[in-house]
């Protein structure tokens, strides 16, 4: 047999995907299994977002759309842009796409050519690089520091823009490590885009979810909206995972660009699942906010529960809904059954297996020294994974 594609070969698969894959799988075998693996929000997608849908079925809406999505919901889109974060957009800036993770892909596709650039501060989101590396780009990691709150400094980007940099990656707020850049800050990141003349992927899936610092959009800062490519979407926002629905808002050429794309690739997301986005879009924020205030909630009571065994203090995350915790003190030491931790991967294997608890190991955010929680789940399921996590590490030795 002829060989395999090797660029495809040579990327990785998502371990986020994979451990909340094997922990569903696990549960559905009927295994004690507490899952904080996969960013998945625990409340329902709310009544109006599923009458929304509903009322699409009933109402024949189930044929193709165009490419870039219908126009009535791209105007909705543009609307929220506008009025929430100070966007211009035209609805024909907005392509509605099958979940945020699709809307990054379309964006890089429209950027990158072989041997681009795309800087990717890291702590980063699983998916980015292997997504660059897919398309034939190069993703180059910029390490940001705990003590910087895991951000990537002016200073940092511009000793890392070459002549073969294309673009930027932003994920604000920050999967894994919850970093929220303030106005200031992107101001000053926004300076050395603009002087560096690359374009910037700016990931705001998270952007409801801040704790302390409010959020801003990157498009929004002078000399950004006509180099910024803005992700958003319903999965987290709205409790919308499996519906796969979100949307890339584009300076008008890439928008074209990106609508052929999903015009020879998918055709659209679906018909159905744009409807219930119109319904999010639509809906008052009070679930959103109902959910903002538990995840604060959830965040204090994981922060206090896992300073009760891990040495090293988390950083106290300023948006999104994940813990990145500091474990690498527990590097080195023996489980009961004789094995050697040497990693996250290690630790997360071990804790699965000994524990029943699925966490992702910080390696795959491109950081081994620690372990990502997700805290999108009930305060019961919270309870069980600390208390299993402490229980874990306490048996190492
Ligand atoms: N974005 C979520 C996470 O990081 C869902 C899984 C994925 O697509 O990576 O856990």
């Amino acid at each position: 047999m002829k060989d395999l594609s090797t660029r495809t070969l040579n990327i990785a698969a998502s371990l986020t995907v994979a451990i909340d894959t094997l922990a569903k799988q696990m549960i559905a075998d009927g295994k004690d299994v507490v899952s904080l693996g996969a960013g998945e929000p625990d409340f329902p997608t709310p009544t109006p977002i599923q009458d929304a849908a509903v009322n699409a079925i009933r109402e024949g809406k189930t044929r193709y759309t165009a490419p870039v999505g219908i126009l009535e919901v791209r105007k909705a889109v543009a609307e929220k842009l506008k009025v929430e974060n100070g966007l211009d957009y035209k609805p024909e800036q907005i392509i509605m796409t099958s979940g945020a993770k699709h809307a990054v892909f379309n964006s890089l596709a429209a950027l990158v050519n072989e041997g681009d650039e795309v800087i990717i501060p890291a702590p980063y989101w699983v998916t980015y690089p292997e997504l660059v590396k897919w398309l034939g780009g190069k993703p180059v990691i910029v390490n940001t520091k705990i003590e910087d709150g895991f951000k990537i400094k002016p200073e940092a980007l511009k000793a890392a823009i070459t002549a073969k940099t294309k673009a930027i990656l932003l994920n604000n707020p920050c999967n894994p490590t919850g970093a929220v850049y303030s106005k200031a800050e992107l101001e000053a990141l926004s300076k050395v885009i603009v002087e560096g003349d690359i374009y910037c992927i700016s990931d705001e899936v998270y952007e409801y979810f801040t704790y302390d610092t409010e959020f801003c959009s990157a498009a929004a800062l002078p000399g950004m909206a006509e180099r910024t490519i803005v992700i958003n979407g319903f999965s987290k926002s709205h409790c919308m995972t499996g519906w796969r629905i979100g949307y890339d808002a584009a300076p008008a050429e890439i928008a074209k660009i990106i609508g052929k794309i999903q015009g020879q690739a998918t055709h659209h997301p679906s018909n159905v699942a744009q409807y219930a986005a119109l319904g999010a879009l639509q809906m008052d924020k009070s679930n959103v906010h109902a959910m903002q205030a538990a995840f604060r909630k959830r965040r204090d009571y994981m922060l206090k529960r896992t300073a009760e065994i891990l040495p090293e203090p988390c950083r106290a995350p300023e948006g999104a809904f994940y813990l990145f915790a500091p474990v690498k003190s527990f590097y080195g030491k023996k489980t009961p059954e004789g094995k050697t931790i040497n990693g996250s991967i290690e630790l997360c294997e071990y804790l699965l297996q000994s524990q029943g608890l699925a966490i992702v190991p910080g390696a795959a955010f491109g950081d081994d020294s620690c372990v990502r929680f997700s805290y999108a789940a009930s305060d019961e399921t919270l309870q069980k994974a600390c208390d299993r996590f402490i229980g874990g590490l306490k048996e190492l030795n």
